[in-house]
């Protein structure tokens, strides 16, 4: 038997979560059984866990979008018995039973093998958070923003995808600007590189116009809605936008002239379904660029039954980078 985070409707059909005792039969089909040591805490899991969203589609479900952890049986002939493996994406936790559990069974081609170097650890206090912010920051490069000296805006920097991409960007040498509603952190968000950190609000109530003053040479962005539609009428000429998350809402107004004036790009970034090759390729750049270190005031370790509080609140917006799961 092994301890899992068990999400299931109550009487008045809302999904809640407790730890019980399940077997190996109770686990869903799939190639590679793993004994997960370290799952990570997403918006998309405070959904899951909550019911929000429309995520879970059957229930009981065992929520937990990230897992490392190490193979306890495979038959599939690329793991074998005691690789270290790390998952992220594939709508497991949402369609299919994730990563809160002492033991996970899913595809092989889910998984990627933990890079040399790393531990299991490390693998969670980056995530699916970790694994998105590499991939917007190789799309503004790929884009052509370079680290020259123009300053660089980064959304919902106090979140988990945005506070791993202020360090990056400014391990590579970018100016960053960090955006944040909890000015409360600038200090940490300063040390994690950002050069300046502007508190949302103000941010928001500044004048609007079609086109504003051009700031930007580049833009990642976690939280959608009215930041994005300003942040968007003051790119530079020529820049881009990586757009990733919508912690501030779906909508988007704008309008054309910063595209068709300024040239300006908006480029969607999309973790869950990359294919494996651009995985690994991530995966081992952050292996070099991510200071773990350095990070670890942004990161909290919680428990299995600590996670229905801790959805609560990272949809609240109160988590401060990553919470990670010792499962
Ligand atoms: P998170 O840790 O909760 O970070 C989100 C941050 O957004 C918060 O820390 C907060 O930052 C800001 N925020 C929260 N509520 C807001 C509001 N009402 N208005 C404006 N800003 C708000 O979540 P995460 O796991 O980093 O994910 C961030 C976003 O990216 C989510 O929307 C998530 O679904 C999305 N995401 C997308 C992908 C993909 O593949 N495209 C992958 C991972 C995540 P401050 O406190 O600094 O303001």
């Amino acid at each position: 038997t092994f301890r899992a985070l068990v999400t299931d409707r109550n009487e008045h059909g809302v999904p809640t979560s407790s730890v019980r005792m399940l077997v190996d039969d109770d686990l869903p089909e799939g190639e590679v059984t793993v004994d997960v040591e370290w799952a990570g805490l997403n918006y998309k899991d405070g959904l899951c866990l909550t019911g929000r969203g429309g995520l879970v589609r059957s229930y009981p479900h065992v929520a937990g979008i990230d897992f490392a952890g190490t193979v306890r049986e495979s038959g599939d002939g690329r793991y074998a018995k005691g690789d270290k493996v790390i998952l992220t994406g594939w709508r497991v936790g949402e369609v299919h039973w994730g990563g809160y559990a002492e033991r996970a069974r899913v595809k092989a081609d889910w998984l990627v093998p933990l890079p040399a170097g790393a531990t299991t650890r490390w693998a969670m206090v980056l995530g699916t958070a970790g694994l998105t912010a590499m991939l917007a920051v190789n799309r503004l490069e790929a884009s052509g923003v370079r680290p020259d000296g123009e300053p660089v805006m980064v959304t919902g920097a106090a979140g988990g995808v945005g506070s791993i991409v202020v360090g990056l960007l400014a391990r590579l040498g970018y100016e960053v600007t960090a955006l944040s509603g909890r000015p409360e952190h600038a200090d940490m968000l300063k040390a994690r590189g950002a050069r300046e950190v502007l508190e949302r609000e103000a941010f928001l109530a500044e004048p609007d116009k079609p086109l504003e003053s051009a700031r930007w040479a580049g833009v990642v962005d976690c939280v959608g809605g009215a930041v994005l539609g300003k942040l968007l009428r003051q790119v530079n000429y020529g820049g881009t936008v990586a757009t990733l998350g919508n912690a501030g809402g779906i909508e988007l107004e704008t309008n054309v002239l910063p595209f068709i004036l300024r040239g300006v790009t908006l480029a969607g970034i999309e973790s869950v379904m990359q294919p494996y090759a651009a995985r690994v390729e991530a995966w081992t750049r952050l292996v070099e660029l991510f200071d773990a270190t350095g990070y670890e005031p942004f990161v909290e370790e919680i428990g299995l039954a600590d996670l229905p509080a801790a959805a609560e609140d990272i949809l609240a917006g109160r988590v401060l980078g990553r919470r990670i799961v010792r499962v």
